[in-house]
């Protein structure tokens, strides 16, 4: 029998401890904008905290970020193609799935189980949507629920704003730390604590995958008119930033227009645009008052792609104990 890895049996307190701090790898701390930069690589880059910048956003970490969008005005310089689309297309719906289905209802709120190997595919396809990785996007949820609609929820738009809720927040120096002790069931895979450390490789390997895909059709394919630039335009930054302004969605438009099916102490909305959006995360008012639920659509018309897609994973044996919607919950609804 191969000897058990001390971290996935030690109790969360000490398996955060067992890996160390993010500040405390990386040798002394590096100034703005040095650590900044160095930052775009690697995200345990010991940083010094300065009070007063915590809250503000930092343009230069936050570059890359406005240059994908700028990247997507590439479109008109590398011209369009059905294969170019059909791949933006499906590249924003398996990563959609990734987000909903795992960072979301898996690694969030733990809402059903599966195997290492799954667990670890999934965090992969999530980590190549430039949204950080799986412990830092599920720490940051996790305090989303626990303080949701207060001054110290990351981002909630009654008490920030529409804009911050939606893209501010999270390029702020505070929030660009990943708070361990939040997912200690998480870090305690090394894979996982890899993937978010590094969490441009994903990204930047996708895209240098699209370029080659594109070049390799325009030789082997020419009569599909695409190339490297339209694939790495399309497939890539569009797909990606589409992907990015669809999943924030939830925290700016679902906490302030819909429906509320539930009595909840926040501004959760049932939405069922955002739901056919985001496959099925539209149904916020119904997934704050029971987060730990793996269906967020709690009526059969309540369309929610993802559950659909767990669902059938969950038939091929991929995934397991997915957490049904309690009867007593049913019975609070009102509609
Ligand atoms: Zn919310
Ligand atoms: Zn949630």
């Amino acid at each position: 029998m191969a000897t058990p890895d001390p971290l996935m049996i030690a109790p969360p307190e000490r398996a955060v401890a067992a890996i160390g701090g993010t500040a405390d790898r990386a040798g002394p701390p590096l100034s703005w904008p040095l650590r900044s930069v160095r930052r775009w690589f690697d995200t345990s880059t010991t940083v010094e905290i300065v009070e007063r910048r915590e809250d503000r956003i930092d343009w230069l970490r936050a570059a890359p970020f406005v240059a994908m969008h700028l990247a997507c005005l590439g479109v008109i310089l590398v011209g369009v193609s059905p294969v170019a689309l059909t791949v933006a297309c499906a590249l924003y719906c398996v990563r959609m799935f990734a987000l909903t289905g795992f960072y979301h209802r898996y690694f969030s709120h733990r809402a059903f189980q599966t195997s290492r190997a799954v667990q670890f595919t999934f965090a992969l396809i999530g980590a190549s949507c430039v949204q950080r990785g799986p412990l830092w996007w599920a720490a940051h949820h996790r305090q989303h629920h626990r303080v949701t609609d207060t001054p110290s929820d990351p981002h909630s738009p009654g008490i920030h704003g529409f804009l911050w809720s939606h893209v501010g927040w999270f390029l702020t120096p505070r929030n660009f730390r990943t708070d361990l002790a939040r997912v200690p069931d998480l870090a305690r895979y090394p894979e996982l604590r890899v993937l978010d450390r590094y969490d441009t490789l994903v990204p930047v390997l996708l895209a240098v995958a699209l370029y080659a895909l594109g070049v390799l059709l325009q030789h082997i394919a020419p009569q599909l008119g695409t190339s490297g630039g339209q694939m790495l335009v399309w497939g890539f930054f569009v797909s990606t930033i589409v992907l990015f302004h669809a999943t924030v969605t939830i925290n700016s438009l679902a906490h302030r227009y819909g429906k509320r099916r539930f009595e909840t102490k926040d501004n959760s909305r049932n939405n069922v645009w955002l739901a056919l959006l985001t496959f099925g995360e539209g149904w916020h008012n119904n997934h704050h008052f029971f987060p730990g639920s793996s269906r967020q659509g709690f009526r059969w018309w309540e369309v929610d792609l993802t559950w659909y897609g767990l669902k059938l994973m969950a038939m091929l044996g991929l995934v397991r104990g997915l957490k049904p919607v309690p009867v007593w919950v049913l019975a609070k609804a009102r509609g």
